[in-house]
Parts: structure tokens; sequence; C-alpha cells
């Protein structure tokens, strides 16, 4: 027998009253935020979608294939849908000559810096097989380069869980590619993951709704993203950790500086400028909708 009150139901007249007025408020008129999350497009997989060797799914955009519509339906947040909408946006981006992102395959984003004779790979997402998709893309679309270093700019999972994914087995047995980052990764990447990771998932089950089945009734978007990403995960050591703002490296003949952003998104967090490409990256500092200000642990998150 089942229980029609765990069903999802209608938008009640408050809801649909309380959609009405945030439609009023917010200049929904303004369309650059599409134009800018299509900029720079170079090309994507269907559906974004990735599978393991055994055919598996990892992620996938087309359950959210509801998302066509402009107008949000009575039981979604208008701006909710419309952030929604602009998260579909998948594949490679060009963000300037040089300096590239894979966005969508996973609920974070993969940037690539090109040095001078290989790849930097900054942030590995969720898993090991989107880290792997991600890269393949990247260079479908760039052609083949060594990866010459990887950068984590913080400890949440969704920017390390798949660096497997972009070293060979020999980098990894030689350690001969620098992994970069944050002072006191190690520690707080395990205390966050591993020793209150019983904890952290669950809350995340209740803040991203993966168990809800996908729908205009369900679940829609996480603002940031669009939901975690299954996979496989493997926590690689650092091999150089940036101790102090204003600390500098060059990789693959491209300089980086540094500034530490401890306690602030994550507890290990760090920008890096590129004068080369003057190119700055905030890490999760700085995005639209600042994802982690709402839930009751703030700064103690998978995102
Ligand atoms: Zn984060």
């Amino acid at each position: 027998m089942t229980d029609s009150s765990n069903e999802p139901k209608d938008a009640s007249a408050s809801v649909i009253a309380q959609q009405a007025a945030m439609l009023s408020a917010l200049p929904f008129s303004d369309t650059r935020d599409f134009d800018d999350a299509a900029r720079g497009f170079l090309g994507t997989i269907d559906n974004a979608a990735v599978t393991t060797p055994q055919g598996r799914t990892v992620w996938s955009l087309e359950p959210y294939g509801f998302l066509s519509t402009e107008e949000a339906p009575p039981t979604v947040n208008p701006s909710l849908w419309r952030q929604s909408r602009l998260n579909m946006q998948h594949g490679l981006f060009e963000v300037v000559p040089g300096v590239y992102q894979v966005r969508g395959l996973d609920i974070a984003n993969m940037t690539l810096i090109e040095g001078d004779s290989g790849v930097i790979v900054v942030d590995t997402l969720t898993s090991i097989e989107g880290a792997r998709a991600a890269l393949d893309l990247y260079f479908k679309h760039r052609g083949p380069k060594p990866v010459a270093a990887v950068i984590f700019t913080h400890t949440h999972t969704d920017h390390w869980g798949g660096a497997r994914g972009v070293l060979e087995e020999d980098a990894l047995a030689t350690a001969r590619v620098p992994i970069i980052a944050p002072n006191l990764f190690m520690e707080h990447a395990i205390s966050e993951n591993i020793i209150a990771g019983s904890a952290m998932l669950r809350r995340a089950q209740y803040q991203f709704g993966p168990l809800l089945a996908k729908g205009a009734r369900g679940q829609v978007d996480c603002g940031l993203g669009k939901s975690m990403a299954a996979g496989s995960v493997a926590l690689l050591r650092p091999t150089d950790l940036i101790m102090a703002t204003g600390d500098r490296r060059v990789i693959d003949g491209v300089e980086f500086e540094f500034q530490m952003a401890p306690n602030s998104e994550a507890p290990a967090e760090m920008h890096f400028f590129i004068p080369r490409y003057k190119v700055l990256n905030l890490a999760e500092n700085c995005t639209h909708n600042f994802h982690n200000l709402l839930p009751f642990s703030c700064g103690f998150r998978q995102g």
C-alpha cells in the first residue's frame, strides 16, 4: 500500500503567491548570465554523461531534461529555475586563450591552464571517472599534453576526489608531477571527510536532495550545480604546500602568486593570480550564489 502523504504535491496558494512575488521582484528580463555561461564554448559530450568502464552512470544531465521550459512551474522558485537552466550549460569553455574550464560534468568545475609544454590541472572533480572524462574532453579540443601539475584549491571532495583520473600510474609512483595544495590540506580533508564523514554525508543528503526523484516536484538543482557525482574517489597527498600569501611558484613556465584563504568556504582554501593570463582564481569564495552561507554548519561541507 502506498502512503499518499509521501507523494509530491501541487504548490499551495501561498507558495504560488510567493513565486509570483519573486518573479516581480527580480530582474528576470536581464539575460546576460546566459550569454556569460555560453561564452567560450568549445564542445561537450552528450548529456555530459560519465560512466564507469562497466557502464554504470557516474553523472548525467539527461534526467534534467525537464528544465527545457523557460517558465518555472509553480512548485519551483523562479530564481532557482533560472539558475538550474544556467547550470545545464556543460562542456569545455575557453576562459581566455590558454585557460580553459570543464563545466557541468560534476557539481564542481575543472580548470586547465596551459604551460610551456603541458597543462596544469586545477581541481579534479569528485570522481576519477569524471576527471578522466573532463581531461579527455580538453585533449580532444586542445590536443593531448602531459599534466605538468595538479592544484587543489581547497579541501572539499569535489575538488580533489578525481585526481587519479588526471595522473598516469608512473606519475603517481614517481611523484614527478607536483600536487600543490593549501597548508593543512590533509588535516582538514581527513577531518571533514573521514572523521566527520558520516555526519557530512547525512547532511549533504538533506542539503542536496540526491535521494529525491529529479523533477519539478523533486530535486531540481543545488544552486551551485546539479548534484553530487557518484564514482570512485581517492585522496592523494599533496607534494607541495602553499604556506603564506605572496608565495609564488613557476609551474611549467607559468608564474602563480598565491593568497591564503583559510576558514573561508573551506577550512583550508587558497586563491591565485596568474600574471601571464591575467587570471584570478578565487576557488569557491566567489560565486554568484554563496552556497555555503545557508548550511547550518557553514564552512564545513562538501561543495
Ligand atoms: Zn567548496
